[in-house]
C-alpha cells in the first residue's frame, strides 16, 4: 500500500477524493464538521509539502446542479480551518476547472464543484473520470465513506494514475483498524448489530458468524427473531419474509459454537411517538397494540456482562429507537459497557451513521477505540467483499 507519508509532494497537483459530505441547516451552516477533519491530516500533509491541493467531493443527492448541494457552502469553513487560500471552481470538469488548476499556487487549495452534479459521476463514466484527472499529476482517495462505489472519482479515475495513486491517510487509518478487528483479533471478538431491519445486514451478520466469539442483535431486527421462534411480539418491526432467515441464523451460530445474543425483554410502547403509553415485557410476549422500541434492563445486563468480557468489539446499528428519550436507555447502556471494555484495553470499532450518531448524543466519542466513517462501506469490508475504491489504487 502506497501511503503518502512516504513521499513528498512540492509543486505538484494533487487530485484528492474527500468525503464532504456534510449535513447543511437551512442557512448553509455546516451542522457536523467530523467528515471535515476526518480528511484534514491528509490534506495538511501535502499543504506542508507545498503541493497544490485540488479537492474533489460530492454533497447529497442532487438531481442536476443545484445550489442547495453547492460545495462552495463549505469553503469559509476550509479557509478558516486550513489557513490558506481556498479558491473555487463551479465546474469540475472543463477549461474552467483546467484554468483553475493552473493557477493554483504551491500551499493553496483548489475546490472542484460537487461532482454528483454530473450524473455521470454515480455512473462511473470514464470521460468524465478522464476529464478528472486532466486536472492533476497525482491522484489521492481519502473517502472511505464511499469507497464501496464505484464511482467516477472514486474508482474508475485511478487508472489514469498508473504510477501516481495513493491511499490518503484517513483511508489508511480505516483500513489499519478495520483489520485489526478482522485479523487476529484480540478474544473474545464480539460483533454487535443493531438498527431497524435485518435485510441490509444479512450479509455482514452470516460473514460474522465465521469470525466473532459473540454476536449481540439487538434494536427492530430483534424481533424478527423472536418471531421466528415463536414469539409475539406485537405491532413490532418485523419482516416476515426473513423469518426463515432468522432460523437458519440461529442455526448457523449453534453449529459454528458462536454465542448469539438476542434481547431477552423488551420496552414497549402503544405508538411511534415519546410520549406513548409505555409497557416493559418479555421479548417473546409484546402486548396487542404495542410495538418494542428498545431493548430492556435484563438485555442490558446479559449484553453488557459479554461485551465486559470482550477484548475486540465491533458496533453498526442502534439497540433501539434512540433519537426519542424514552427508548435510548438500550442504546445509551450498550455504547457504556463499551466504553468501559475499552478502558479496560479491549479494542473497540463503531461505524454506521445512527451508531456513531449515538456516540454523539451520549457524549462518547473519546472513550472507543476508533469511530469509522464509512457505513456501508464499513459493512462491506466487514463482509469480506473487495471495496472497489481500494482495490483500484492498490
Ligand atoms: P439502521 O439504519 O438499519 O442502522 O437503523 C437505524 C434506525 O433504527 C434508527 O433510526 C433507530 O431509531 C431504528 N430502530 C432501532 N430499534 C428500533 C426498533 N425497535 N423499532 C423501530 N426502529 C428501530
Amino acid at each position: 500500500m502506497k501511503s503518502l507519508l512516504d513521499y513528498s509532494f512540492e509543486g505538484r497537483n494533487i487530485l484528492v477524493r474527500v468525503d464532504f459530505n456534510v449535513p447543511l441547516d437551512e442557512n448553509f451552516n455546516i451542522t457536523d464538521h467530523s467528515r471535515i477533519t476526518a480528511a484534514l491530516p491528509t490534506i495538511k500533509k501535502l499543504l506542508d509539502d507545498n503541493a497544490r491541493v485540488i479537492l474533489m467531493s460530492h454533497l447529497g443527492r442532487p438531481n442536476g446542479k443545484d445550489y442547495k448541494f453547492s460545495l462552495q457552502h463549505i469553503i469559509d469553513y476550509l479557509q478558516k480551518t486550513l489557513k490558506t487560500t481556498v479558491s473555487f471552481s463551479e465546474d469540475c470538469i472543463g477549461d474552467l476547472a483546467k484554468n483553475k488548476a493552473r493557477n493554483i499556487k504551491n500551499g493553496e487549495i483548489l475546490l472542484l464543484e460537487n461532482l454528483r452534479f454530473y450524473k455521470e459521476e454515480k455512473q462511473g463514466d470514464i470521460n468524465f473520470a478522464k476529464q478528472l484527472s486532466e486536472l492533476a499529476d497525482v491522484y489521492v482517495n481519502d473517502a472511505f465513506g464511499t469507497a464501496h462505489r464505484s464511482h467516477a472519482s472514486t474508482s474508475i479515475i485511478a487508472s489514469f494514475f498508473p504510477n501516481e495513486k495513493y491511499f490518503g491517510l484517513l483511508l489508511k487509518d480505516e483500513i489499519d483498524n478495520l483489520e485489526k478487528a478482522l485479523s487476529k483479533p484480540k478474544k473474545p471478538f464480539t460483533a454487535i448489530i443493531g438498527g431497524a431491519k435485518i435485510s441490509g445486514k444479512i450479509d455482514v451478520v452470516v460473514s460474522l458468524l465465521n469470525k466473532v466469539d459473540n454476536l449481540i442483535i439487538g434494536g427492530g431486527m430483534a424481533y424478527t427473531f423472536s418471531k421466528a421462534m415463536g414469539g409475539n411480539i406485537g405491532n413490532s418491526l418485523v419482516e416476515d419474509d426473513k423469518l426463515e432467515l432468522a432460523k437458519s441464523i440461529i442455526e448457523k451460530a449453534n453449529k459454528l459454537d458462536v454465542n448469539l445474543l438476542l434481547p431477552v425483554d423488551s420496552v414497549n410502547a402503544n405508538d411511534f411517538n415519546n410520549n406513548a403509553d409505555i409497557k416493559n415485557s418479555d421479548i417473546t410476549s409484546v402486548q396487542g397494540g404495542y410495538m418494542g422500541l428498545d431493548i430492556g434492563e435484563k438485555s442490558i445486563q446479559l449484553f453488557s456482562e459479554v461485551i465486559e468480557n470482550s477484548k475486540t468489539i465491533i458496533w453498526n446499528g442502534p439497540m433501539g429507537v434512540f433519537e426519542m428519550s424514552n427508548f435510548e436507555n438500550g442504546t445509551k447502556n450498550i455504547g457504556a459497557a463499551i466504553c468501559r471494555s475499552t478502558n479496560r484495553g479491549a479494542f473497540s470499532l463503531i461505524g454506521g451513521g445512527d451508531s456513531v450518531a449515538a456516540i454523539k448524543k451520549f457524549e462518547m466519542e473519546g472513550r472507543v477505540s476508533y469511530i469509522s466513517t464509512g457505513g456501508g462501506a464499513m459493512l462491506e469490508y466487514l463482509e469480506g467483499k473487495e471495496l472497489p475504491a481500494i482495490k483500484a489504487i492498490l
